[in-house]
């Protein structure tokens, strides 16, 4: 299964890069002092060119950067997305340390960011499950689920929410959990 309606909103797993979607706003797996890295955080950076670093500074010196489970927005620099929403996920510690909570808050935020800047067509990456080591299969449905629950309370709010997964094997991830989580609606 590769998508699902949820009221007006299709819900669309794609496998691809995050850099190259058109839509009003993606997001950014960011880390807590927003200060570039690799992963996907550093092909936005390179693909939007510095404007986006400079924007990330700003928000550092003002607010001191972003704690886990929040979300700061950005331009999109040269991106076709308008907007970057810079959400910092968990850095996976084992399990027990509210790992899947925080990430839960992190998809929820960047949702209610993207609301805020009035993005109708969002595109998330696979936030955590990179450098930051959370498990894939247990990062999906988590993912999935927080998304569907936010776009289920606000039923007017976007056209699309786009999962954009790099590698096959990501694809794979959260298409099995999309279809378990909707097999039986
Ligand atoms: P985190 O630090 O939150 O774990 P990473 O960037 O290390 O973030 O990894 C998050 C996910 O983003 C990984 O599954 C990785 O494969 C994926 N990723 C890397 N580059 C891109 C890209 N250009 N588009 C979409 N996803 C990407």
């Amino acid at each position: 299964m590769e998508q699902v309606r949820i009221g007006k909103t299709v819900l669309r797993l794609v496998q691809g890069d995050i850099t190259r979607q058109a839509v009003d706003a993606i997001v950014n797996a960011a880390n807590r002092h927003l200060a570039g890295g690799g992963g996907v955080d550093g092909a936005i950076h390179r693909a939007g060119g510095p404007v986006i670093a400079e924007e990330c500074r700003a928000i550092r010196e003002r607010q001191g950067g972003c704690p886990p489970g929040e979300a700061v927005v950005t331009s999109g620099g040269n991106l076709p997305a308008r907007h970057v929403i810079h959400a910092v996920g968990p850095i996976w510690q084992g399990g027990a340390a509210g790992e899947d909570e925080t990430l839960r808050r992190a998809y929820q935020n960047s949702l209610r960011q993207a609301l805020a800047c009035g993005a109708r067509t969002v595109a998330f990456p696979s936030i955590s499950t990179g450098a930051f080591r959370f498990p894939i299969d247990r990062a999906a449905p988590i993912a999935l689920s927080a998304i569907a629950d936010f776009v289920r309370e606000h039923p007017d709010a976007f056209d699309e929410v786009r999962m954009v997964l790099y590698s096959p094997d990501d694809f794979a991830a959260y298409r099995h959990a999309l279809a378990r989580l909707f097999s039986a609606s």
